[in-house]
């Protein structure tokens, strides 16, 4: 058994319109890369322990917003995004 955080899934094309899917584990310093494509057809079973946890502070937080963030997080990491924007269309 393998346990962890999930990351988001990586997606990569193999070549004669394959796609590889690898689930990214992550617990502690320690990331799991697990390629999926080896389990097609064979299943496997995933647990949700009920914890999410901001990706930026490591805060738990009931919902995730913008892709695994807590709240204050997304909301900051929104605006400095679009003043770094607003700054080079500025020149
Ligand atoms: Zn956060």
């Amino acid at each position: 058994m393998i346990r962890g955080e999930l990351r988001k899934l990586r997606l990569a094309t193999a070549g004669a319109g394959r796609v590889q899917c690898t689930l990214r584990v992550v617990e502690g310093d320690d990331e799991r890369l697990l390629g999926l494509n080896e389990h097609l057809g064979a299943g496997f079973t995933l647990s949700f322990s009920g914890r999410i946890s901001c990706l930026y502070c490591g805060t738990r937080t009931r919902k995730s917003y913008g892709g695994g963030y807590c709240y204050p997080c997304f909301k900051a990491l929104t605006t400095q995004r679009s003043q770094r924007a607003s700054a080079l269309k500025q020149g």
